[in-house]
């Protein structure tokens, strides 16, 4: 590694994205729309050569000494000989992958970081429950901003905002408005509120709201909407008049549908009741699905459902072992997700990833269970295809959107660089990323995160909490 064509590719980066030197004029009037998402860095035109690419493309697979040419937010070229345009920037010694893509996350409620404690009584579900239910639209848009910048620190291009804190549709506005602000593409799933009880169907108001004026919502296209559902089954099974009305509205709507389901080990015999009430589809990703027998997982497969799973939160609240062999085995699209910071602490996908591959190997006691480059794929291409959006991003291929991430093993953790995939999989954290590329736009270069003033960030996230605080009197 070379530390004079690390600073030259760090100051070509940080140049593209101060300067946006080859931004599109048409590009740059893009209208601002409800989020005010108007100050993020231009998309440019450049080559970043030189580097081992991970593409993540079966066809592809990995291209040392290789070029990726990104223009207007589309990757043009990659390949071996690639004559880039644009600005070039030198990527020897780097590595460049896909940016990874996050399945379920609460991010509303990383505000209660590292929060679930040690007595059942402190337990996840009470705490979050209970802050939950005091918190403002402001407090969900802080909340949301710090997870959103700390997925683009580390690695994430793609989160699954899993809003269950909606108390008014200006909750879930402001959701999308930090998500937006930041640059992330998403999808915000719109929930409940936290409190509910399950005799009550959700009020639709705020998903209908949304969904009728979504385009000024998107952000130019990079943040869709889903419906966070219930499911049949909370603390108790909920009765069908109170939860199919809400399932029916989100499919009036067109509106993909996401459920906590079967979500520990012990919580048995819930999938089959979902695929005899005709509730699963292509539309409809369920999440955990610890319990799943060999025939509900047949189901999942014939209904066409998508499944995530978050080994960082399952393994630490007790649910157990997500079943991930046994539904690649089946052919079900799956993807990893963070689920909670308030559970996982920190939120870096490369960890968790790494306790997927990690999980299934101690399962069956084998060092070789399942391959790193197995745990990459979902991580990138898989979580995509899971998500429904592999025909734009999740690999490195000409035509998809410019959803990547530059890796600089240049660290104490990662220096001797040996298997790529290994390197990748079991040594990065989020100092190693470089460089982070979303939709062409360069929001993270040299290390720093680009038009984000992340002390901000930090500072008014715990404002926030403070104000939670004081209003539940928690001392
Ligand atoms: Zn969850």
């Amino acid at each position: 590694m070379c530390q004079v064509c690390r600073r030259s590719f760090m100051r070509g980066a940080a140049a593209l994205g101060a300067a946006g030197m080859f931004s599109s004029p048409l590009l740059a009037q893009a209208r601002r729309g409800n989020t005010g998402a108007s100050k993020l860095p231009p998309r440019g035109e450049f080559t970043i050569a030189n580097a081992h690419v991970m593409t993540m493309d079966s066809m592809l697979g990995d291209i040392a000494d290789g070029s990726v040419h990104v223009r207007n937010g589309e990757i043009v070229a990659v390949g071996k000989d690639v004559q880039g345009g644009g600005e070039k920037i030198d990527g020897a010694g780097m590595i460049v992958m896909p940016g990874l893509v996050e399945t379920h996350w609460h991010m509303w409620n990383t505000l209660f970081r590292s929060f679930a404690g040690d007595k059942p009584e402190d337990g996840y579900f009470p705490t979050v429950a209970r802050f939950g239910q005091q918190m403002s639209p402001d407090d969900t848009f802080q909340s949301t901003r710090l997870s959103a910048a700390e997925a683009i620190n580390s690695g994430m291009t793609f989160v699954h905002s899993w809003c269950h804190n909606v108390r008014s549709t200006a909750h879930a506005e402001a959701d999308i408005r930090a998500l937006a602000e930041v640059g992330i593409r998403a999808r915000h799933s719109c929930g409940w509120p936290q409190g509910l009880p399950d005799t009550q169907s959700v009020d639709q108001g705020a998903i209908e709201s949304l969904a009728r004026n979504w385009e000024s919502w998107s952000n130019e296209g990079l943040i869709t909407l889903g419906m966070a559902w219930r499911g049949q089954f909370r603390a108790g099974p909920i009765k069908p008049e109170v939860y199919q009305p809400e399932f029916d509205n989100a499919r009036k709507l067109g509106l993909p549908i996401t459920l906590h389901v079967a979500s520990a080990r012990k919580a048995v015999n819930q999938i089959e009741p979902l695929y005899k009430a005709k509730l699963m589809g292509k539309d409809v990703q369920l999440i955990h699905t610890l319990s799943a027998s060999a025939a509900e997982l047949d189901m999942i497969k014939e209904a066409g459902a998508a499944v995530s799973v978050s080994p960082g939160s399952e393994l630490r609240i007790g649910y157990g072992y997500p079943q991930i062999s046994e539904m690649l085995a089946k052919g079900i699209p799956l993807g990893i997700s963070i689920d909670t910071s308030a559970l996982t602490g920190s939120s870096n996908m490369f960890g968790v990833l790494k306790l997927a591959r990690d999980s299934e190997n101690a399962r069956v006691e084998s060092e070789f269970k399942m391959t790193a480059r197995k745990a990459l794929e979902l991580g990138t291409i898989e979580g995509a295809r899971s998500m429904g959006i592999d025909d734009k991003i999740g690999s490195l291929k000409p035509g998809k959107r410019a959803d990547l991430i530059v890796i600089s093993p240049n660290a104490l953790n990662m220096a001797i660089v040996t298997d790529p995939a290994h390197l990748v999989l079991e040594a990065t954290g989020p100092e190693n990323v470089d460089t982070v590329v979303i939709d062409g736009r360069i929001l993270k270069a040299g290390g720093k995160l680009a038009g984000l003033d992340t002390r901000k960030v930090i500072a008014e996230a715990r404002a926030a909490l403070a104000g939670v605080r004081e209003r539940t009197k928690w001392r």
